[in-house]
């Protein structure tokens, strides 16, 4: 089986402990030689510094191409535009462009006085600097703003159109789910690559609660299993099992890409990759 190309999403580290718990998992990972890694942009607009902080440092000192999550929220089009190009000076020509999440109970998405009123218009804006190779989010089971799953696969198309390279999708739990999103996407006619998204699952009430926030389906055996793994203290072992055999069957079903949600915890992440095969590529330094 020929081996997948991996990326791993980090968030922006909040204080002194959580950058050297970022700086970790880029030191754990990075050996395993990621196609890019992606730094997020806090719900609302809340982490803009310290995204820019993040991605800044990753760049220049790990040698891993990095991609930048930029959302609409709560910035105006100048704004917006203005942290695009501070990317581009540093060299990090890679983004990730989302409508984004407000904070939460705010009511929905709201656009910002002269913001960007959707994804779209902010991937034509960017598409348009010819700058930035673009990354989108997609969503294999439907998003909770969405009448369908056939109007997901309708704007994930538009998406392309106005200029993105490929997709990352939203985590899910059953290999099937996704190709059915794939089948749904290529019928649509729809040919940029699309990345799946794993979230290995580090901490279980965490996950449950996240999954319904974003409409991903928990199968009943992965809630039971999950259940029993507590009462033993194996939720560690049970979620490298699920996350890799999930993995394995992405990758006998042809895809080539994993994107990981680390959420900065990089053991579960390295242990999956581990037991599909991709292994640390030593550099001659080292073994000189
Ligand atoms: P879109 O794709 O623009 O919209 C989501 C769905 O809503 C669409 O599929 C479509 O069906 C429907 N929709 C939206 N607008 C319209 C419209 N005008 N007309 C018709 N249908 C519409 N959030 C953050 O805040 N920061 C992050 O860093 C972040 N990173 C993410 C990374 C990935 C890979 C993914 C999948 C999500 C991420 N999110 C992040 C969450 C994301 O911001 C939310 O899911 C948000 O609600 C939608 O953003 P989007 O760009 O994917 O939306």
């Amino acid at each position: 089986m020929t081996q997948p190309k991996i990326s791993f999403e980090f968030f922006p580290p909040k204080n002194l402990e959580g950058s050297f718990r970022l700086w970790d998992c880029v030191n754990v990972l990075s050996p395993l030689a990621p196609d890019f890694v992606s730094v997020t942009y806090g719900a609302g607009g809340t982490t803009r510094q310290l995204t820019h902080e993040a991605v800044g440092t990753i760049h220049k000192t790990s040698g891993l191409t990095v991609a930048a999550h930029l959302t609409c929220v709560d910035a105006t089009r100048a704004e917006t535009l203005q942290i695009a190009e501070d990317y581009a000076a540093v060299g990090v020509t890679e983004i990730v462009a989302l409508r984004g999440d407000p904070p939460k109970g705010s009511g929905g998405f709201k656009p910002a006085v002269d913001g960007f009123q959707s994804s779209i218009e902010l991937i034509e804006a960017l598409s348009d600097t010819g700058k930035f190779r673009i990354r989108v989010g997609a969503y294999p089971e439907k998003h909770p703003d969405s009448p369908s799953s056939v109007s997901d696969v309708q704007w994930l198309k538009r998406k392309i159109e106005a200029g993105a390279h490929s997709a990352i999708t939203q985590f899910f739990f059953d290999a099937d789910t996704f190709f059915r999103f794939r089948d749904d996407c290529v019928k649509a006619g729809i040919d940029a690559p699309i990345i799946p998204g794993i979230l290995p699952i580090e901490n279980w009430n965490g996950a449950r609660k996240f999954a319904q926030a974003c409409g991903t389906h928990i199968p009943q055996l992965i809630s039971d299993a999950f259940d029993h793994a507590l009462r033993d203290g194996t939720q560690d072992l049970l979620a490298t099992a699920l996350a890799t055999e999930l993995c394995d069957k992405l990758i006998e079903g042809g895809v080539d890409h994993l994107h990981f949600y680390t959420l900065n915890k990089p053991e579960l992440t390295r242990d999956v990759c581990h037991a599909l095969g991709i292994k640390p590529r030593v550099s001659l330094e080292n073994v000189a």
